[in-house]
């Protein structure tokens, strides 16, 4: 018998992780290694937001459990905080928000209080690749609606409305995405919200982690901007980790109907409690107006990287594989017209191509396998310049089968 569940037997191991742990090896070895594999800002968090950690550690209470759904103080900032960003009002008496150990935690307790077995739920490829995963833990069925790099990763909304039965208890949205670096247009937003008025069961979380991360106009929208009685039947999902670069606080933010954050607390009680008391504090005294910011230099530096590839793919006569990213930090490479493609048996070549590009020329991305794009790779944009600019230019050989 084994001693492992099949629950978690059942999960995939991070292909990410392999990568990066090779790369790490091949760095130790003294070879020059790229990685842009990175999920993270490489910056310190602001220094008004470092100093209130400090002076909250003064503090005794900061060291005590807070209460399960985190302090009612920070709740209400956030949720005041959505409403500026989003430019919706959320009636406190229909609506609360439960504060978690990062939007990964927020996103799982979701997922562990609404599916039941057989449920299944609709995800846009490319998603997160947790989605699937948490979804089937809890004995979901992941439903994918794909889309392609000819449509900027943008899925038809005719594609979702037919993935829809009488089965589906949820949609996930994430826009702005990881992997894609791009958000679903206005009159994208308009189409869906018409898809939610004719399916009144269905609910939708809404991954928006990166929404204040764009780096082109126009920003992003969600459907429920356009019909706030929508925003009833939206689980939203945010945090800390990518806007306030603090992945390693681990606080997450739900916004969700009060009948659904009392379900998250009940779990939340029984399975973690209340989210770090010193992060929560200290972020009640903090100012969100200053995220927009100190974002600011940030939106320049990836999309001023976002050039650097966009040049890099031109000039090796690759123009074909460039979309404009817009937003989050990322950028999906599909590589299934480039002359490297030829080299590979594999249907999804995602995984050799990123082996053979890290072993041979030390370039580490994430392969787009688990992200549901096939003949992929997503590409960090995060990194310093230079470095991004080298790393580029050897992608792009690499691509033309130049080396
Ligand atoms: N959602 C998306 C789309 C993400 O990319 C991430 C992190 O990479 C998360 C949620 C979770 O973020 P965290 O758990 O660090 O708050």
């Amino acid at each position: 018998m084994s001693l492992l569940s099949k629950r978690v037997n059942s999960l995939s191991e991070s292909i990410t992780l392999k990568l990066n742990a090779k790369a790490s090896k091949m760095a130790k070895d003294g070879k020059k290694v790229y990685n842009l594999t990175a999920g993270q800002l490489p910056f310190r968090p602001l220094p008004d937001f470092v100093n209130l950690l400090r002076s909250e550690s003064d503090f005794l209470h900061s060291f005590q459990y807070s209460p399960v759904a985190g302090l009612p103080e920070l709740c209400e900032k956030y949720i005041s905080h959505f409403e500026k960003t989003r430019k919706v009002s959320v009636d406190r008496e229909h609506f609360s928000c439960v504060v978690s150990n990062g939007g990964k935690h927020a996103l799982n307790n979701v997922f562990a209080s609404l599916i039941n077995e057989g449920d299944e739920v609709v995800m846009l490829a490319p998603y997160w690749i947790s989605y699937p995963q948490m979804v089937k833990l809890y004995g979901g069925k992941p439903v994918v609606v794909s889309s392609n790099a000819f449509d900027i990763f943008i899925p038809s909304v005719d594609d979702i409305r037919k993935s829809i039965t009488d089965k589906t208890k949820l949609i996930i949205l994430n826009s702005p995405n990881n992997p894609s670096g791009t958000h679903y247009t206005s009159e994208w937003m308009e189409e869906f919200s018409k898809v939610m008025e004719d399916f009144p069961n269905l609910y939708v979380i809404s991954d928006e982690i990166y929404f204040q991360l764009y780096y082109y106009d126009p920003g992003p929208t969600l459907y429920y901007q356009k019909k706030s009685e929508l925003l009833k039947r939206t689980i939203v999902i945010d945090g800390i980790s990518k806007t306030l670069a603090s992945t390693g606080l681990r606080i997450g933010f739900t916004l969700a109907s009060r009948d659904v954050v009392t379900a998250l607390n009940k779990l939340q009680g029984q399975t973690a409690s209340g989210a770090n008391s010193l992060v929560q504090r200290a972020l009640c005294q903090f100012n969100f107006e200053l995220i927009d910011s100190f974002l600011a230099p940030i939106k320049k530096h990836l999309r001023s990287n976002a050039e650097v590839l966009g040049e890099a793919l031109r000039n090796n006569k690759m123009s074909h594989l460039w979309y404009q990213p817009k937003s989050a930090f990322y950028y999906l490479l599909d590589f299934s017209a480039a002359p490297i493609r030829e080299k590979y048996n594999e249907k999804d070549a995602s995984l050799v191509f990123c082996e053979e590009l890290l072993e041979k020329y030390g370039v580490a991305l994430v392969p787009g396998t688990d992200f549901g794009i096939p003949n992929s790779a997503r590409i960090s944009l995060v990194s310093e310049e230079k470095y991004f600019k080298e790393a580029a230019q050897v992608i792009a050989n690499f691509l033309a089968c130049k080396q």
